[in-house]
């Protein structure tokens, strides 16, 4: 085993046990786990994929090896054993879980009570608007370290750059020496703060990396559109949503820079990020991702359905084949950049699955670039969903709302469903998710 292998599997002077320790966690000494953590990352993005699939193998045991002993997963880990065969294949035989399997179950089940006090506990609401308490180590804390700055160092070309994070409240898992946080509210914040941001941005003497919510970086280049100065920017880099192609481009326009996005969610951190070639590369020595139909079964590469994911680290509590709520398929072909982690395509949110009955359903992706051609007429927008055809339209109006609203109505009705029922709702703000995630859709019945 080299140095680098040593480091991913935590053994010898990686350990856990050591780094995680209170006097060393919690001072500036953790930086140096985090400096071989990260120099291992970028060499195993590159590494032949059989030596992937064998660190997968090793990690997961790990990992099972340690829900084994704790009463949520005892019973289903009963017939586990590494000898019986790959980690990786044993997994299928477990349940999907989600965040109901930990509801109204004591801490004590599902968590590590040794581990409990190197952790933090979070909350998040994500779209369902439904709190939801985990608790994430600081094992992974250390590591989510090392995989926020091999994100960064793939957009940044392999170069470090430093980075403008815009936020609602700090998060986990950020490296804060080299991100200098803007808190903002929520994304209409963004235009009474635009002077502010910008000039953050200018006064830095090299190009910045700017990261944010998709929806709020959207909104900035909207609100940069409308005529101000341009700050230069090497980078864009979003998480949090999906982006249609339009956005996209807009952004890339307006800041003449690349724009990319990561995959990750607050409970179980990084998941994924956008190499220069513009594709998802997984996480895999951070995660096992798969591909589920709806009874569970893990599908073959390059056939879509639900994702869910077991991450290695967070053994303070476990999360097995966690369904995340997104949709997607793995890509079957090798990613031109160079790199063997394999790639994800997203066919969509499941949350922003618009349900029309009688087995119709539309993506909010396909919904989005109306509101986009029509950014004069509507500034921010909110559907609401209040039976399966009928819709309020929440939205600010822009100048031309009341000139182009016809029109933008009927281009709405022809996406969602010949026979959907629209009305209108002008309001000054639109509320986001507490997580201050903009919410584009709400079903409501
Ligand atoms: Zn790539």
């Amino acid at each position: 085993m080299d140095l680098t292998e040593q480091v991913l599997k935590k053994k010898g002077l990686r350990s856990d046990a050591l780094w995680t320790h209170p006097l060393i966690f919690t001072t500036p000494l953790r930086r140096i786990p985090l400096f071989f953590d990260v120099r291992s990352l970028l060499l195993s993005q590159y590494w032949p994929r059989t030596r992937l699939n064998r660190l997968a193998n090793d990690r997961l045991d790990t990992l099972l090896q340690e829900a084994k002993l704790l009463p949520l997963w005892q019973k289903q880990l009963q017939t586990y054993e590494r000898e019986k065969g790959d980690p990786v294949d044993q997994l299928q035989l477990l349940p999907i879980s989600s965040k109901s399997t930990y509801a109204g179950r004591e801490d004590s089940e599902f968590t590590s009570v040794d581990e409990l006090k190197r952790s933090h506990q979070d909350f998040t609401s994500g779209s369902t608007g439904r709190p939801f308490g985990y608790y994430f180590g600081w094992r992974s804390e250390l590591r989510c370290f090392a995989f926020c700055e091999r994100t960064f160092y793939a957009v940044g070309h392999g170069l470090r750059h430093d980075v403008i994070s815009m936020r609602a409240r700090h998060r986990i898992g950020f490296i804060f020496y080299r991100h200098v946080m803007f808190y903002l509210a929520a994304s209409a914040d963004i235009q009474y703060r635009l002077a502010e941001l910008l000039a953050t941005l200018r006064v830095r003497t090299h190009p910045v990396i700017l990261y944010g919510y998709t929806s709020w970086i959207v909104e900035l280049a909207k609100q940069v559109r409308k005529g101000v100065s341009v700050p230069s920017v090497f980078a864009l880099v979003a998480t949090g949503e999906g982006i249609g192609a339009r956005d996209r481009q807009m952004i890339e326009d307006v800041f003449q820079a690349p724009f990319y996005t990561t995959y990750a969610t607050r409970e179980l951190g990084w998941l994924g990020f956008e190499c220069e070639k513009k594709r998802m590369h997984v996480n895999e020595e951070w995660a096992y991702l798969e591909i589920v139909d709806a009874q569970g079964r893990r599908l073959p590469d390059g056939q879509e359905g639900r994702i869910v994911v077991t991450t290695f680290d967070n053994t303070v509590m476990p999360f097995i084949r966690y369904d995340i709520g997104d949709r997607g398929s793995i890509d079957v072909d090798a990613c031109s950049c160079g790199r063997t982690l394999r790639t994800i395509t997203f066919s969509g949110r499941q949350s922003d699955v618009i349900d029309l009955g009688d087995g119709h359903t539309l993506s909010l992706l396909d919904i989005s670039p109306l509101f986009d051609a029509y950014w004069d007429a509507v500034h921010q927008y909110q559907i609401v969903q209040t039976a399966p055809l009928d819709f309020t339209l929440r939205i600010i109006p822009g100048p031309s709302f009341n000139d182009r609203r016809e029109a933008l109505q009927n281009r709405i009705r022809r996406s969602l469903h010949p026979n959907a029922r629209l009305q209108w709702e002008t309001v000054d703000r639109i509320e986001p998710a507490k997580s201050g995630k903009a919410l584009y859709y709400i079903k409501a019945f």
